[in-house]
């Protein structure tokens, strides 16, 4: 991001941050970033309003979107700058639940492909708090195969009108803005025929269904699409050229935390990596044993990679040294890692991870945290996708067969699409 103000220098930037969040930033409470999904309607809504306060907070004192253009309300700057925000914003409250996907991949997407007046209209307002985008990718006949979208947008003079369905959008009840893959051609292979809208999500046509997971969260809903009308005005880039904004979307995704273009704070996501551990230990007893405290160890070492691979995938990406594709090497490890920590923090949670009192609140729900910990290998494209894209992508493995890739996609073989 190039800005043609003299650039602040990185470290006058930390202690003008420093000083502005000791003022006006509340403290974290403790469990701040480790919501446990079983909220109550009303408790959710609260949260999510927290947040935009929160990010209104940042925008107003000038920390919202470091390094986002200032054109677009952003303020500028380098990574680097991210970087220190990052540090200096451990132990404040932040806006952390509504960063992903409204800024990755979201905002990402439309400052790579969406017009002048998509990125003026749409990121100051999530800047400031004011719009929470989704993503309306996955769909009930699939979600590997992004390519094979079965939603489609139909031409009608200067608008397009969208029917279909799509799943597993986090928390699409309480958002306002989604970002959409529709297929605009059947008649050419898959990758050819697919176009990239944006919506409102609350508007007649469109039918959001929640859908209650093993935690008891409510968090994930399927909508139908009928007969919804997008203005032209609200497509991103070409007309059945969706598989380039496609392809960079999924570079966005499997970049959390490893991109060369940081656009959100990282480093206490919801439940993310690391916590305080030993801490945990001690109260379930497990610090005393030896085997507990080779677990400890195993998390701290597993994080610290974690954290290590976060800044050198990056690098080597920025420096070209490897190919964007090797983001998926962060999604990898980023799933893996999060399976092998649910598992450890359960062993060291002990019994209390399965039964607990209701002091033993906080190591009882490290047990649902194990029973969820697979959720890190699928969402964002699962762990066995990455496998594929570093297999073929980066190391220039022999690419896996697929008998679609070269006829019309009306002629492909598929599930049938889904019915209310
Ligand atoms: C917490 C969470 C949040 C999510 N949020 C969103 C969201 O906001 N918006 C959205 O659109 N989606 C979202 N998703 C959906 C997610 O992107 C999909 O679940 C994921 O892409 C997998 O698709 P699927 O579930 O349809 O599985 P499928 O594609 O049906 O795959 C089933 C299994 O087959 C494997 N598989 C499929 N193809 C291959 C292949 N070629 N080679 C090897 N293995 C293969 C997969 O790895 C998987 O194990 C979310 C998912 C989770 C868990």
């Amino acid at each position: 991001m190039s800005d043609t103000v003299e650039m602040e220098p990185v470290e006058d930037f930390r202690a003008r941050l420093r000083a502005w969040l000791k003022d006006t930033m509340p403290v974290a409470p403790p469990g701040f970033g480790q919501g446990h999904g079983q909220e109550s309607d009303e408790e959710e809504l609260r949260q999510v309003q927290r947040n935009r306060d929160l990010q209104r907070m940042l925008f107003d004192g000038g920390f919202a979107g470091i390094v986002i253009p200032r054109e677009y309300g952003g303020q500028g700057l380098t990574p680097a700058h991210m970087h220190v925000f990052n540090e200096e914003i451990v132990g404040y409250e932040h806006p952390n639940r509504i960063q992903i996907p409204t800024f990755t991949p979201c905002a990402a997407v439309l400052l790579d492909f969406g017009t002048e007046e998509q990125k003026k209209a749409h990121i100051p307002a999530m800047l400031k708090g004011d719009e929470i985008w989704m993503q309306f990718l996955s769909e009930p006949s699939g979600g590997s195969d992004v390519a094979s979208a079965q939603t489609t947008a139909v031409r009608d003079g200067d608008e397009w009108i969208i029917n279909g369905s799509k799943i597993w959008t986090t928390g699409a009840w309480w958002s306002d803005w989604g970002l959409l893959l529709a297929r605009t051609n059947w008649d050419v292979p898959k990758h050819r025929g697919l176009s990239v809208f944006i919506l409102p999500i609350h508007q007649p046509g469109i039918e959001i269904n929640r859908i209650e997971m093993l935690n008891g969260s409510k968090e994930f809903c399927q909508e139908y699409l009928t007969d919804v009308r997008v203005p032209d005005s609200d497509r991103v880039s070409e007309v059945d050229d969706g598989w380039t904004v496609g392809i960079r979307w999924m570079f966005h995704e499997r970049s959390l935390g490893h991109s060369p273009y940081p656009i959100r704070p990282v480093g206490q996501g919801r439940g993310g990596l690391g916590g305080n551990l030993l801490g945990l230990a001690r109260r379930s007893g497990r610090d005393r044993d030896a085997r507990g405290r080779e677990l400890v160890g195993e998390a701290y070492a597993l994080s610290r990679a974690q954290q290590l691979l976060g800044r050198r995938i990056p690098e080597l990406i920025a420096t070209k040294t490897t190919t964007d594709q090797a983001a998926a090497l962060g999604k990898l490890s980023g799933g893996s890692t999060g399976v092998r920590m649910a598992t450890i923090t359960n062993e060291l949670a002990g019994s209390a991870a399965v039964a607990w009192t209701d002091e033993d609140e906080q190591l009882g729900r490290q047990g649902v945290g194990f029973v969820m910990r697979q959720t890190a290998c699928i969402a964002g494209g699962t762990t066995e996708m990455a496998r594929n894209v570093i297999s073929e992508r980066v190391l220039g493995m022999p690419r896996e067969r697929a008998a679609d890739r070269d006829i019309p996609f009306r002629d492909v073989e598929r599930t049938a699409p889904h019915k209310k």
